[in-house]
């Protein structure tokens, strides 16, 4: 495909036909549990319903009898995953995968196909109602023993957390590598969190193109990427995330940082730092968005 300002020739880039949907990432993972801490915490499971048992859940059976009486104690957020970590050593492990997400569905809610499951919480006189709504099931609810959570693999092999992450050490995890960056930044074991919006946009902001081999990028640069990727997902989290598509957070409300975005989803529109138009290019099997003109670092 041919972007439409610009020299023509410069811009010719192989690109997906179809449209990628964008996945919640990190920011919109800790609004979501961020919402749910306000609601949830420290409630009694008063029930717990499994709507559609072939929904990518375990123990279907005893869902109910499981959760049932169990009070959460904590809601944490790790990598792009959720979990709501109740008392006698349960932990329902939740992942949105695509479109799954919390909707607040008290008695006066209608409940539809896509809600896979039901919970009601209370605690004294204040009750939540809330259910999982997935469109597309990509998602998952898993009820664990919560000290066997560091043994599951999902969760055992992510590597650290983007905004706690030290500069040196943020540095050593990228710049011995041979692969090239945007993948790098995308594969959970090295970083969780960070997926195709946040990593194509703070590329962007430190200049380096998507396919620049890891080892190739500098210190100073790895240094400004480190610092660039807590400032936009610290402010991605303030804005309550992105909503391109249909994501929200408990509250039923879009996310805000869609209006910050500067090359995500951006093809073709001129970059706003040099005009040249922004590209999509396939690379790695996902789309990347980038200005080939202020990403020159390769
Ligand atoms: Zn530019």
């Amino acid at each position: 495909m041919r972007a439409k300002r610009g020299n023509p020739n410069r811009f010719i880039t192989q690109t997906h036909s179809r449209k990628e949907a964008p996945l919640p990432e990190l920011p919109e993972v800790e609004t979501v549990a961020r919402g749910l801490r306000e609601r949830i915490l420290g409630k009694k499971i008063r029930s717990a319903k499994l709507r559609s048992p072939k929904h990518k859940t375990e123990n279907p059976r005893n869902f109910s009898s499981l959760l049932t009486g169990k009070t959460v104690t904590d809601i944490e957020r790790r990598g792009k995953h959720l979990l709501v970590h109740l008392s006698e050593n349960k932990t329902l492990w939740c992942h949105l995968g695509m479109t799954g997400r919390f909707v607040e569905a008290d008695s006066a809610y209608k409940l539809d196909k896509h809600d896979h499951a039901h919970f009601v919480f209370a605690k004294g006189k204040s009750y939540t109602a809330l259910a999982f709504r997935d469109v597309r099931k990509f998602g998952h609810l898993r009820l664990v023993h919560t000290d066997e959570l560091s043994t599951l693999p999902e969760i055992a092999s992510l590597g650290p957390e983007p905004l706690t992450i030290s500069s040196q050490d943020f540095v050593a995890l990228f710049s011995a590598r041979k692969r090239v960056i945007k993948p790098a930044l995308l594969d959970q074991h090295i970083l969780a969190g960070i997926g195709n919006i946040y990593a194509d946009e703070t590329l962007h902001a430190a200049g380096i193109h998507p396919q620049t081999r890891c080892m190739d990028i500098d210190k100073t640069t790895l240094q400004a990427l480190h610092k660039i990727i807590q400032k936009t997902l610290k402010k991605a989290i303030s804005s309550m995330g992105t909503t391109v598509d249909n994501y929200s957070g408990v509250n039923g409300e879009p996310g805000k940082f869609q209006s910050y975005l500067k090359v995500y989803g951006r093809e073709g529109q001129p970059c706003h730092k040099c005009g040249a138009p922004i590209i999509r290019e396939v690379i790695a099997g996902r789309s990347a968005h980038y200005c080939e003109i202020c990403q020159s670092i390769r």
